[in-house]
């Protein structure tokens, strides 16, 4: 069963094809600059043409089209019709506390993600439109939407809760959801695969270290804390975001500095973290080489990249008392041998107590969504 994976970002639009259950990929390609005047697609297949080329995709819709065209082109297409498309799964990344589990796309989980649109105004709007793009292309396939914030319902009150007056949750549902849970339930499940035990047995601490970061704490399968919150900017210090900070900066920055608080949260958002400390950028490559070379700005940037990623793995620890793996995941946990051999180095004790195994598993949303629609569909 051909299933394809659609991951729309407020100007991109990722796809990937595969065959379902073999877990075959068979093409893959995004469509990055939607919206400006010239758009990029690139797509690949194992056994035909790789294709560049500009487009105009003024919308999603129109990016959804361009999608299926390549697919069924004649000399990079993989299919004959779009309708050899079985079911598509839509990566979306709020669900908030209403999708605990991926959801078939109807009239009624259109609504309900429209809604949310309010808790990731930047994200939830593009996904609907892929959605919509989709239908109008192939309205009888089945969709599924599979979330973010899905894996994390599992996070007990506790854990979930802020300390601010409860009326705040009552009223506006602020609270913690965290993200990247398709990311962290992938590399989960494969760990105790690797491990060669049940997840049903395991504590583990998922450290998913991309541009954006995030560490969860998942017992027994489930996610029981992460990194990230009410929205993705808390917890660790990420390629552009600051993580953790007393939030009475903000005023402060907003009184000191004659900024509103709106241009406080973008800086927050994308000129701190990594970013912010070193002065160089967000990748972590360009970081090392100026570490190297004796910058000191960039020396603290790791610090503290590091420091913090240590604590969380400390805290989980405590939370469930026991860790039988630290996963590392995502462009710099699979990449970087020497940020986790900082972050496990100053762990030792800890790891020594556990009898802690360190792995690293490349993580694989577009197949775990794959999984997940093929799973939904399949019952
Ligand atoms: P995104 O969250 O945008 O998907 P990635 O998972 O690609 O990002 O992570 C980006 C980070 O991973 C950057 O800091 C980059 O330096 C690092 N990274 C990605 N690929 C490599 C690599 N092959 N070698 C070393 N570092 C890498």
């Amino acid at each position: 069963m051909l299933v394809l994976v659609v991951n729309c970002g407020s100007s991109s639009v990722k796809y990937q094809l595969f065959d379902m259950p073999k877990k075959i990929s068979v093409a893959k390609g995004s469509i990055e600059r939607i919206g400006e005047a010239r758009s990029l697609l690139s797509h690949k297949s194992q056994k035909r043409d790789t294709l560049h080329k500009t487009v105009t995709a003024k919308d999603h819709k129109r990016a959804m089209q361009i999608l299926f065209d390549a697919l069924t082109c004649d000399s990079c297409g993989v299919l004959d019709r779009p309708d050899d498309i079985k079911a598509i799964g839509h990566r979306v990344v709020h669900g908030a506390e209403i999708f605990k589990n991926p959801a078939l796309i109807n009239k009624k989980v259109l609504k309900s993600i429209r809604g949310l649109s309010r808790l990731a105004p930047l994200h939830n709007p593009p996904s609907l439109a892929g959605i919509a793009g989709c239908i109008s292309v192939l309205p009888e396939v089945k969709q599924v939407a599979v979330f973010d914030t899905a894996f994390h319902q599992t996070i007990p009150d506790k854990a979930f809760t802020y300390a601010i007056p409860y009326e705040y949750y009552k009223k506006y549902r602020i609270r913690r959801y965290g993200f990247h849970g398709t990311s962290h339930k992938y590399v989960a499940t494969e760990a105790a695969r690797v491990l060669k035990r049940p997840l049903s047995r395991l504590k583990l601490v998922t450290c998913h270290l991309g541009n954006g970061c995030s560490v969860a704490a998942v017992e027994k399968g489930k996610s029981v804390d992460t990194s990230m919150g009410f929205t993705p900017l808390e917890g660790l210090a990420m390629g552009t975001r600051s993580g953790d900070i007393d939030p009475a900066i903000v005023k402060f920055l907003v009184e000191k500095e004659r900024i509103p608080v709106s241009k406080v949260i973008e800086i927050l958002n994308k000129k701190s973290g990594l970013t912010g400390l070193s002065g160089i950028g967000n990748d972590m490559r360009d970081i090392l080489k100026a570490k190297d070379r004796g910058d000191n700005r960039a020396r603290l940037a790791i610090d503290v990249f590091v420091y913090r990623i240590k604590k969380y793995i400390g805290a989980y620890a405590a939370a469930m008392d026991g860790l039988d793996a630290v996963i590392f995941t995502a462009g710099i946990g699979e990449n970087q041998g020497r940020i986790r051999q900082m972050v496990a180095g100053g762990i030792r004790g800890l790891l020594k107590k556990f009898k802690t195994r360190i792995l690293v598993i490349p993580t694989n949303e577009e197949l775990m969504i794959a999984e997940e629609t093929y799973g939904l569909l399949k019952r």
